[in-house]
């Protein structure tokens, strides 16, 4: 029998095809003017040419994308650090865990393993077809399109760009308007490092979206909120184009009593109070359980982390504009302030801030918050959490703190969510292995890792028979009582 390495090469990851030869994509991409909507159809159209010529399925030419990917955000780390800081004033530690090294990592990862993940599989063919050999290969899907957000600027461009080019696709990157610096740092360095036949930044906002939108896309990734993915996906539609959303919403923390309230305050701080607040998976509000007292702890975990005065934590960042900032003030009325609740409006700085006693009902907890006010609401038990969490949409994630295996058993059986992490927040991002992605009205498809590969690749079956014997005799008409009795054996 034939192993996977037997099996016939195909254009994909199992042999380099001949030379790619010259590009047909005349002048090269770069920067597209942020100015020019009008410049995004010539732009699509040298990435389509690019992909046409084959350049970008060698397994070699991924990985030195990868590299050279790689190799820019050591070297410029200064620069992107930079950007963010500009942008969202992010310290230098929190834009290297969060977004230049996590994407650092990212790359290291699927170089580790893209090799094995990109393998032909075999597949085993039923008796009533042998002799024949089937097996499936991934070949990437052409032209991806990836629209980010301004929340974590760097880390979801590059992310998504990394699976699509490691799945062998050409690119054309979208950053968001609302983070200009890091949109500015990513169109001036990436065609510099990258290929640009094969990947284009695209500056800009609505309108420039809207261009692109227009095209024909072999994939769409949009991370942001739900109703431009409403906008993104009806786009899509019209060319029978999959997408994939990376959405938000409001993800709970349930804490219960017995739990280690201190530290469980501790990593809920830790996990909603950087970048501000202004975190896809950061939990978005508490549920505590019975009378554990989850604010005094929070309290103290504020101070430990950003001292007395946040303001003049330079490890504390901003909120990303007048827009957000003017909205999330709006919310401090819709409940009581246990801790925090200072802001300046010129700095564009709002405490980390502890509300209790919220109404249910009101915005704050209607609305994703998405900034660094967390309320705490209080729930008689863990049934009464469960059914607060079920009667809303399905959350990002789910966090639970809790010592009681039982209720996490039960967290994980009646509950519905992108992803479920027990003891700590937004943890689960970091772990390579684990698909990141939500559900429902979270979002739909998931990325990182070996998933990214299944998203920006279309998974092609292949079966191959010879010509001798052709035991399909037997299926060829006409069918005779000793056909009939042999094909229902078979079948
Ligand atoms: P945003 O305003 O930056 O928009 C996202 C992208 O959509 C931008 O590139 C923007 O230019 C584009 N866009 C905006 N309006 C458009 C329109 N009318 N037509 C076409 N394109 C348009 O980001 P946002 O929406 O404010 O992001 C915040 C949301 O994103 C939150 O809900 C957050 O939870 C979610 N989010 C999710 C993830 C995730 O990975 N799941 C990560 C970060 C943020």
């Amino acid at each position: 029998m034939p192993t996977s390495s037997d099996l016939p090469a195909t254009d994909l990851a199992v042999t380099d095809p001949p030379s790619a030869g010259p590009s047909p994509a005349g002048p090269r991409s770069g920067p597209v003017d942020p100015t020019a909507a009008q410049a995004v159809p010539a732009a699509v159209a040298r990435l389509h040419a690019a992909f046409t010529t084959g350049v970008t399925r060698p397994l070699d030419w991924r990985k030195s994308q990868l590299r050279a990917l790689r190799t820019l955000l050591v070297e410029r780390e200064d620069v992107f650090a930079a950007a963010l800081h500009t942008d969202l004033g992010k310290s230098g530690t929190e834009a290297y865990t969060t977004e230049i090294g996590f994407v650092i990592n990212e790359i290291d990862h699927l170089l580790s393993h893209m090799d094995r993940w990109l393998r032909p599989r075999r597949v085993k063919v039923p008796l009533s077809l042998a002799p024949a050999r089937a097996w499936t290969v991934r070949e990437p899907l052409g032209t991806v399109l990836v629209i980010s957000p301004w929340n974590y600027p760097l880390q979801l461009a590059l992310s998504p760009l990394v699976g699509a080019l490691a799945a062998g696709n050409c690119v054309a990157v979208k950053p968001s308007e609302l983070a200009p610096a890091t949109s500015a740092a990513l169109a001036e360095w990436l065609p510099r490092a990258l290929n640009p036949d094969a990947v284009a930044v695209v500056e800009g906002g609505v309108t420039e979206t809207t261009a692109l939108l227009e095209e024909r896309f072999d994939h769409v990734f949009y991370t942001g909120g739900a109703a431009v993915a409403r906008i993104v996906m009806t786009a899509a539609a019209r060319h029978l184009t999959p997408v994939t959303l990376e959405l938000g919403g409001k993800s709970p923390a349930v804490v219960e009593t017995g739990t280690d309230l201190a530290t469980a305050a501790r990593r809920i701080a830790w996990g909603k109070f950087m970048n501000a607040g202004q975190t896809c998976v950061a939990p978005d509000y508490v549920l505590a359980v019975g009378d554990a007292d989850i604010e005094t702890h929070l309290t103290d975990a504020v101070r430990e982390m950003y001292g007395p005065d946040p303001a003049a934590s330079e490890d504390y960042g901003r909120i990303v504009n007048e827009r957000h900032f003017d909205r999330l003030t709006a919310l401090l009325s819709d409940g009581r302030i246990v801790c925090g609740g200072d802001h300046d409006r010129d700095r564009l700085h709002l405490a980390p801030t502890v509300l209790t006693d919220v109404d249910v009902d009101s915005p704050l907890m209607r609305e994703e918050i998405f900034g660094p006010i967390l309320p705490v609401v209080r729930v008689p038990d863990l049934d009464a959490a469960i059914r607060f969490v079920t009667a809303r949409e399905k959350p990002l994630a789910l966090y639970g703190f809790t010592a009681s295996a039982r209720s996490k058993r039960r967290l994980l059986a009646e509950t519905s969510s992108g992803a479920l992490a027990f003891g700590v927040p937004n943890a689960h991002l970091a772990v390579p292995g684990l698909p990141f992605g939500g559900v429902g009205e979270s979002g739909m498809g998931r990325y990182h890792g070996a998933h990214s590969l299944d998203t920006f690749s279309h998974t092609r079956a292949v079966l191959d028979k010879p010509r001798l014997p052709d035991t399909l005799r037997l299926a060829y008409p006409p069918f005779t009582r000793g056909k009939d009795r042999i094909l229902r054996f078979f079948t």
